[in-house]
């Protein structure tokens, strides 16, 4: 059930509202403008409903807030002001405000209005998931990997911390199709992907389908020392899933990894790094597979085995 959060200083209002919502939605109620911000950081809401007229902070003041907040901004906001307040409405819509119900409630009226806006919200939030979500593997795609490596290399020299880059290949995965078939090959595609993102899930990490047998890792704020050891419990626990290869190639399915861990500057390219990942995972396939090989600005190679 979709949750539905009502901010509104007068109690009388904001439980009559609820009433309205309350049995087609989880509705929750606040009566002051900072309670109403903490609560939409930690509750999932759906929709606000936020009255305009309140002591302290007013319902513009908090408007602009939960605009200013990345995660909020998604959230939409329907203002609760009064029949003669065409001013406030107006206001209200140019910051950001999806709709305005008015006051004397006409219940019937307030679903119709609530019922219009979940429903968008949840139409936007599945096309958003499946713009960036791939469709195989459940883990971030291409184009979303293209847009968060961006904003992570960018993190990375704002915060002066070092980022890793690595490149995920699965090995001699055309014999795996040819012997196997290519819906079995998926399934193994599958079953990678979600092993890696199962060990790439902290806020500073990142793991995406880069293509076909591919994948890309990013970890923010670790340590060349540290991510290469990490990588290599990742590639250890995609051997230990235990599915069997083609026995002329190998016993089990496993990945290659190559990766670099850089402290990025401003005018520091990304690409170039990038390439440099792609190298490391070109020398771990040279070396012999089921295999990390990493590197740092400096050219330092560390080898696994
Ligand atoms: P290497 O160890 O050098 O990586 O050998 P490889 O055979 O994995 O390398 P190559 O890049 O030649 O082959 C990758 C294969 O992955 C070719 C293609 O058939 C297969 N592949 C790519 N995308 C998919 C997919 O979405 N599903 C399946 N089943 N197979 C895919
Ligand atoms: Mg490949
Ligand atoms: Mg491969």
């Amino acid at each position: 059930m979709d949750k539905i959060l009502i901010i509104d200083d007068s109690p009388v209002q904001a439980n009559f509202l609820s009433s309205i919502l309350t049995g087609d939605y989880e509705v929750a109620v606040v009566n002051t403008a900072e309670e109403g911000l903490e609560q939409a950081k930690v509750g999932d809401y759906s929709l606000i409903l936020l009255d305009v007229i309140m002591p302290g902070t007013d319902g513009f003041q908090l408007l602009k807030m939960l605009q200013e907040e990345v995660v909020l901004r998604r959230i939409p906001v329907i203002l609760i002001t009064s029949l003669n307040d065409i001013q406030n409405e107006e206001k209200g819509l140019t910051l950001g405000a999806v709709d305005y119900i008015t006051k004397p409630f006409h219940p019937a009226i307030v679903r119709a209005r609530v019922n219009t806006h979940i429903k968008l919200f949840q139409y936007w939030n599945q096309v958003e998931r499946d713009a960036t979500v791939d469709q195989l593997t459940g883990v971030p795609n291409r184009r979303r990997y293209e847009d968060v490596s961006r904003k992570r290399w960018q993190d990375a020299i704002r915060l002066g911390s070092p980022i890793s880059i690595c490149m995920f290949d699965i090995d001699k995965f055309k014999v795996y199709n040819d012997t196997f078939g290519h819906p079995a090959g998926d399934k193994v595609i599958k079953a990678v992907a979600e092993t890696a993102a199962s060990k790439l899930r902290r806020g500073t990490d990142f793991f995406a389908r880069y293509g076909g047998e591919e994948f890309v890792g990013l970890i923010l704020g670790g340590g060349a020392e540290s991510d290469f050891a990490h990588l290599q419990k990742v590639r250890q626990a995609v051997e230990a899933l235990q599915i069997p290869h083609n026995p002329e190639v190998s016993e089990w399915v496993t990945i290659s990894i190559g990766g670099i861990t850089v402290h990025p500057k401003v005018g520091t390219a990304y690409d170039t790094y990038l390439k440099m990942a792609d190298a490391m995972l070109y020398d771990a396939k040279r070396f012999g597979r089921n295999r990390v090989v990493w590197s740092n600005e400096k050219m330092e190679q560390w080898k696994e085995k």
